[in-house]
């Protein structure tokens, strides 16, 4: 308690200390001198409002088309500057669109004087966010109600084979990191290294060294002094420069620090390594083929350089376009930086997650009702955000519209099965995965489906796989598993679908602060079997996990960490939340520090196989900066 009063929030909702950290250094809104001037109860009624709102403005849609009134609505009496904007930015999109007419002050006497669902989605939203059973992606959190207004974390940006483009492309990515989202790009439209430059006669220098420039524009703009951006470089595997790219992180002075890379890959390419053949490289302008290389020895370097620094990943381009609903608008070529939300160019997508930890009943049963009503309501509340963003980019704007993306997903997983008594590695684990993503994507889309009644389908529904199924639809993808790095803190509980990192661990957080934790759920077993003791918490701390400690065997599977788990556990839970899942799931393969690049191979070709999206490992202490340590002796 100390400690948070020494940091100056006040804390009215019983937040762990690294929660109150966490907001303090990067959400909480302050003033000019830098003083806190919200506490986090505020700081969630602050995007409550500015989220929630929104709703007035369909409602208001629907009096212009059918003259009908919400008769369970209230009248709003008062309304904050802030939501004043958002109304009216949201209004002009509306008119623009054909959705509303006439002027913002019709719209503002309409509010003023008929009964809206507003006020009362708005008490929903807060309460489902102070209660930490949902929270949003972060940009959401820091800048809902605030200067910029920007709230989507994924952002897909297209880079043409032109000096013109690539610099377009450059500075639209910091427009996007300095409002706090993340950026992908596919680089496989640049010509190759040597190719020849219409307009100079000279050579050109590769999709790499024009990497570096969108890497040196991150470092230089930090997110308003709370993070640095991130990327995810995408290039495909018939590109003439991917031998390059794939061993771009390798070098001895870390260069692309700000990006995750992945190689592009197609169906094609497995083939020919199951053949032992060899694969084309092709000039991307002409389409002509440069050279060729064996299949096999490209693989070799993938999974040699994924071992040593945890780069390249794989996306699986085929999989992702045969699930892609808009294939009418556009291919995907790339993904946002942590892989899980694939996008067209200029698309961004808004997440949210749901903590499952708070929804186990006492008598350790998943409460389904209350989890239903959640992830309508969360899904409402994604889909506002679509109208309240004030996108940083025309296109992006257009594009994001058009599609209306959101992605909702699942935080608390792992906390879930301790309390269900389930080990994570175990088949009745995989059915909890199965019986709890197939519910949440079926009631997203069951209100997805009730918003397009109520507000029309998102705008590119028409020629989508949707319109062909005549399957109406307000968002054309309604679920994403993300890593809620930072969100799982907040909400004080295990990160994504993510096994516990450790019992015990010391956190790295920005400003070099070193944050020390134990996990709530294992002192309160302990205590429950009169297990604990200071000493055990001590022992466990230093290791991070319980194998070397002396402890009931039924524990010790329960409480099994990221690096304890077999690998293949890992890509069978990642493939059993992708059957259920519209867009990516983010998932780190953790390996322990002596695996082989072959385990490696194995995990890569394990994900192909089973129909994920792509894939990433990261074996312990392979890259000298990790985020998370196990053990305090690290
Ligand atoms: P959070 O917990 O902060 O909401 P996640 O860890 O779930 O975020 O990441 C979701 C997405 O947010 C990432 O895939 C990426 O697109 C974006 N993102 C995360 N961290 C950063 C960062 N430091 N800079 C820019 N974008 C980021």
């Amino acid at each position: 308690r100390e400690e948070k009063e020494r940091l100056g929030v006040k804390d009215d909702l019983k937040l762990t200390l690294n929660a109150v950290k966490v907001l303090e250094a990067r959400y909480l809104l302050k003033d000019e001198e830098g003083k806190i001037i919200e506490t986090p109860d505020q700081m969630f009624r602050r995007v409550a409002n500015h989220v929630g709102v929104i709703d007035a403005l369909y409602d208001y849609a629907n009096f212009q088309k059918k003259g009908t009134v919400r008769e369970d609505g209230k009248k709003i009496s008062n309304l904050l500057n802030t939501q004043i904007e958002v109304l009216e930015r949201g209004f002009n999109e509306l008119v623009n669109d054909g959705v509303l007419k006439g002027t913002f002050g019709q719209f503002m006497d309409f509010i003023y004087t008929k009964p809206t669902i507003a006020e009362d989605t708005i008490e929903k939203f807060h309460k489902m966010m102070k209660s930490l059973e949902y929270v949003p992606n972060s940009p959401t959190m820091m800048n809902a109600g605030a200067r910029l207004g920007q709230l989507s974390a994924c952002f897909v940006l297209p880079v043409g084979d032109s000096i013109e483009e690539i610099f377009e492309a450059v500075k639209q990515t910091a427009e996007i990191h300095k409002s706090g989202g993340g950026t992908g790009f596919s680089f496989s439209r640049l010509r190759n290294k040597d190719d020849i430059v219409g307009s100079t006669k000279g050579v050109a220098s590769g999709p790499v060294s024009f990497m570096k420039i969108f890497d040196t524009t991150t470092e230089v703009i930090k997110q308003g002094g709370k993070r640095r951006g991130a990327n995810m470089g995408i290039l495909r595997y018939d590109h003439p420069d991917i031998m390059e790219f794939i061993t771009s992180k390798d070098s001895e002075n870390t260069i692309l620090k700000n990006f995750n890379i992945s190689v592009g890959m197609e169906d094609e390419f497995f083939e020919k390594l199951d053949s032992d053949g060899y694969v084309d490289l092709k000039n991307p302008k002409t389409g002509k083929v440069v050279s060729r290389i064996k299949a096999r020895t490209m693989w070799d370097s993938i999974i040699t350089h994924a071992w040593k620094t945890a780069d390249p990943g794989l996306i699986f381009l085929d999989e992702i376009n045969r699930a892609n609903p808009v294939k009418n608008i556009a291919d995907i070529e790339a993904t946002n930086p942590c892989g899980e939300q694939p996008l067209m160019p200029y698309e961004s997508c808004n997440l949210g997650s749901i903590n499952l930890a708070k929804f186990v009943k006492e008598d350790n049963t998943i409460d389904w009702d209350r989890l239903r009503e959640t992830v309508h309501m969360s899904t409402r509340f994604l889909d506002n955000v679509v109208d309240a963003n004030n996108f940083p980019v025309r296109q992006i704007k257009e594009m994001t519209r058009k599609t209306r993306k959101i992605g909702l997903g699942i935080m608390g997983f792992a906390d879930m099965l301790i309390m269900l008594g389930v080990p994570y590695d175990s088949e009745e684990a995989l059915k909890i995965a199965e019986n709890v993503m197939s519910f949440l994507d079926l009631e997203s889309h069951k209100e997805s489906q009730n918003l397009a009644i109520e507000r029309g389908v998102f705008p590119g529904w028409y020629g989508s796989e949707y319109e062909k199924e005549d399957i109406l639809m307000r968002n054309s993808t309604t679920t994403t598993i993300a890593p809620t790095g930072t969100i799982s803190i907040i909400a004080g509980c295990s990160s994504s679908i993510e096994p516990l990192f450790a019992i015990a661990f010391m956190r790295h957080v920005l400003n070099g602060q070193e944050l020390i934790e134990v996990n709530p759920l294992f002192e309160e077993i302990m205590k429950k079997r009169n297990l604990y003791s200071e000493k055990l918490m001590q022992d466990v701390a230093t290791t991070g996990n319980l194998s070397k400690i002396d402890l009931p065997e039924d524990l010790k599977r329960l409480f099994k960490t990221a690096h304890e788990i077999d690998p293949e556990w890992h890509v069978l839970m990642q493939a059993t939340f992708q059957k259920y899942c519209d867009s990516g799931v983010s998932k780190t393969i953790n390996l322990p520090n002596d695996a082989t690049p072959e385990d490696i191979g194995k995990a890569y070709r394990l994900a192909k196989d089973l129909h994920c999206k792509g894939i990433t490992v990261y074996r312990d202490r392979s890259k000298t900066e990790q985020v998370l340590y196990s053990g305090t002796s690290g």
